[in-house]
């Protein structure tokens, strides 16, 4: 295992029932706490492509996109919850467990063809990062990739991406 990969695990905390009866939430605050540990996550997200634009996702993907879009030179573009943004958006809307939520972004956040890196600190059914991918393709742009901190494979949120290439820094 790599060095990388055994710090990020070592660094994500279960916690079990919580938000809700049966969810294991991978609690990121302990990795963000090590100074060693974020720097290294922040490296390899800015390392993994040449892009224009880094999209964080709120709330969490927002604290790994940000750094990561100054190291690398990037701009940084927030995905927000619905009603957050101040501007003209554009929106995308997905199926939770129960229910549904809507994402979006700003109308103007993209030149024509940016390439964009869509950053998030989980992927657990997809539908977020699947969403913010139609949100970046609506806006002019073209998504590169997805990476994530954590891939949670039982739930195959892999499939829903669209064969959008996914960086997954851990696979569990
Ligand atoms: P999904 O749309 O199902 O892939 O869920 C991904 C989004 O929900 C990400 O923004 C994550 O921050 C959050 N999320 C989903 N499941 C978990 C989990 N088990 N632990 C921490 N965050 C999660």
């Amino acid at each position: 295992m790599s060095d990388l990969r055994r710090l990020i695990l070592d660094r994500i905390r279960d916690v079990p029932d919580y938000p809700q009866p049966g969810v294991l939430f991978k609690d990121i605050t302990p990795l963000l706490a090590d100074p060693h540990a974020f720097a290294a996550v922040v490296d390899e997200f800015a390392g993994l492509h040449q892009v224009d634009k880094i999209v964080g996702i709120e709330a969490r993907g927002f604290i790994l996109a940000a750094p990561a879009a100054c190291r690398a030179g990037a701009g940084f573009v927030p995905v927000r919850k619905k009603g957050k943004l101040p501007s003209e958006t554009l929106e995308a809307s997905y199926d939770l467990e129960y229910g549904s939520a809507t994402i979006e972004v700003h109308r103007d956040a993209f030149a024509p063809g940016d390439r964009v890196l869509i950053v998030d600190d989980v992927l657990a059914t997809g539908g977020t990062a699947r969403a913010a991918v139609e949100l970046v393709r609506r806006a002019g742009a073209e998504v590169v990739a997805i990476a994530v901190l954590m891939e949670l494979a039982s739930l195959e949120g892999r499939k829903q991406l669209d064969g959008v290439e996914l960086h997954s820094l851990v696979i569990v």
